[in-house]
C-alpha cells in the first residue's frame, strides 16, 4: 500500500493551497486498491511483515501506527502548518504524553485559566512525575519572564481560554520561551486550526481535544499534538507507543469528515456567537459577557492579530448570584445543560457546578458552546431564559 502520506498529498502541499481547501483535501489520497474517495477504515491490528520483521508495508501493529488514524494525522498536520502531528485517543491523553516526555526535575509554567482537567493532571500526577510547575496570569508579561527558571521546559497556555475566554499573546510568549531555552504549547481546542494557527505565530507545539471542534458532532473522542521539531514527534512518538494512549482506527476515521466541513463551521459558530454576545450585552439581566469578538473585550485587539474569526465560546455573568444563573440554565428550551462543545447543537453549563471543587469559574458564569442553528432562535431562548 503507498503511504497516504505521499504521492498525492505532497504534491498538493506544494501547492500551497489555501486553509479551506486544506481541509477538504488533506489526508484524503484516493484508496489506492480500490478507487475509494471517503477514507477507508482499517481495523485490522496487525499487518503482514517479512520473515524477519521487517515492515514491508509500512505498519506493523495498530498501537504503533495505523493507515487510517496515518490520514487523520496528516490533515492534522497541515491544518496546523506542523511537521507532524500525532493521534490520541484523547485531549487528555495527548497532554498527558507531553508531560510524559519531560524528564523529572523539569519546570512547566502554565497560564492560570486552562482546562479543568488539565489543572487535575497537573495537580495530581505531575508531582509524582518530578515535575514542577507554577501557574501565572500570563496576560503579563512580566509575571511571565519572573515565573521561567533555567528548568522551565515548556509554558503552556490556553487562548481562548476556558471558560474566562482570557486571550494571550500567542508570539510575544513564544519570543520569551525561545530566549529561556523553553518551548511553548498552545491548547489551541477553542479556536480550532482554521481559526487560530499558533504555529505561524512561533509556538513549538499546538494541543487539540479533536472531541470538540475537530470531530465536531458530539460523537467521538480524540486529541492530537503537532509539533515543529522531529525530535519531540519522535518522542511523543514512543511515549504514545509503549503507554498506549494511541488514537482508535474507528476515531480517527470519524474524526476526519469533521475537518473537511471545519472552516464552514468555523465561520457560522463564529457569526453566531457574536450576535449572542451582542443580545447578552444588551440585556439588563447580564452583568458581564466574555467574548473576544467584542471590542470592548481586553483582548481583542491581540485576538484580532493571531484569529480569523472569534469562536463559538462565549461566557456570561447573571445579574446577581448562583442561583440566579442556575434559574437562567434551568429555563432554557433549545440550548441543551450539557459539559464539552463544538458540536452543531447549543450547550449551556453553569461551569462551577461542572467543575467542582477548586473551581475558578464566578458562581454566577455560564457557559455556552453557540451551535449552528439560526442565531435568532437561539437568543429568543436565551433572553426568555433570562427573563
Ligand atoms: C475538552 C478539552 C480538553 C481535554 O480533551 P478530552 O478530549 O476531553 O480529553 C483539553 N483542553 C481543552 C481546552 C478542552 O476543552
Amino acid at each position: 500500500m503507498r503511504d497516504p502520506h505521499t504521492s498525492r498529498d505532497a504534491a498538493q502541499r506544494a501547492l500551497r493551497l489555501r486553509l479551506e481547501t486544506i481541509a477538504v483535501h488533506a489526508g484524503g489520497e484516493i484508496d489506492p486498491a480500490t478507487g475509494a474517495l471517503a477514507p477507508p477504515l482499517y481495523l485490522s491490528t496487525t499487518f503482514e511483515h517479512g520473515p524477519a520483521g521487517e515492515a514491508i508495508h509500512q505498519f506493523l501493529y495498530t498501537r504503533e501506527k495505523n493507515p487510517t488514524q496515518l490520514r487523520l494525522e496528516a490533515a492534522l498536520r497541515d491544518l496546523e502548518g506542523g511537521a507532524a502531528g500525532l493521534a490520541f485517543s484523547s485531549g487528555m491523553a495527548a497532554a498527558a504524553a507531553l508531560f510524559q516526555t519531560l524528564a523529572p526535575g523539569s519546570h512547566v509554567v502554565f497560564s492560570d485559566d486552562i482546562y479543568i482537567d488539565v489543572r487535575n493532571l497537573v495537580r495530581d500526577f505531575l508531582p509524582a512525575w518530578g515535575v514542577e510547575t507554577a501557574s501565572k496570569d500570563l496576560r503579563d508579561l512580566e509575571v511571565l519572564k519572573a515565573a521561567l527558571r533555567p528548568n522551565t521546559k515548556f509554558i503552556w497556555i490556553e487562548t481562548p481560554s476556558n471558560p474566562l475566554l482570557k486571550i494571550l499573546d500567542i508570539r510575544a510568549i513564544a519570543d520569551l520561551a525561545h530566549e529561556a531555552g523553553a518551548q511553548l504549547v498552545v491548547d489551541n481546542t477553542f479556536a480550532s486550526p482554521v481559526l487560530q494557527r499558533p504555529l505561524e505565530h512561533a509556538a513549538d507545539v499546538v494541543l487539540h481535544s479533536t472531541t470538540k471542534y475537530c470531530g465536531g458532532h458530539s460523537d467521538v473522542q480524540g486529541g492530537c499534538v503537532v509539533v515543529k521539531s522531529r525530535e519531540l514527534h519522535d518522542k511523543l512518538f514512543h511515549v504514545r507507543d509503549i503507554l498506549g494512549a494511541v488514537a482508535s482506527p474507528f476515531n480517527s476515521w470519524l474524526i476526519l469528515p469533521g475537518l473537511r466541513s471545519l472552516p464552514c463551521r468555523m465561520e457560522r459558530h463564529s457569526a453566531n456567537a457574536a450576535a449572542v454576545a451582542a443580545a447578552l450585552v444588551a440585556s439588563p439581566a447580564v452583568e458581564a459577557v466574555y467574548y473576544p469578538g467584542l471590542p470592548s473585550h481586553p483582548g481583542h485587539k491581540i485576538a484580532r492579530r493571531q484569529m480569523k474569526n472569534f469562536g463559538g465560546m462565549l461566557s456570561f455573568l447573571v445579574r446577581g448570584g448562583r442561583e440566579d444563573a442556575l434559574r437562567v440554565a434551568s429555563r432554557v428550551k433549545l440550548f441543551v445543560n450539557a459539559t464539552s462543545l463544538g458540536g452543531t447543537e447549543s450547550l449551556i453549563e453553569h461551569r462551577a457546578s461542572n467543575e467542582g471543587k477548586g473551581s475558578n469559574a464566578p458562581p454566577n458564569l455560564l457557559r455556552l458552546s453557540i451551535g449552528l442553528e439560526h442565531p435568532e432562535d437561539l437568543i429568543e431562548d436565551l433572553l426568555q431564559a433570562l427573563g
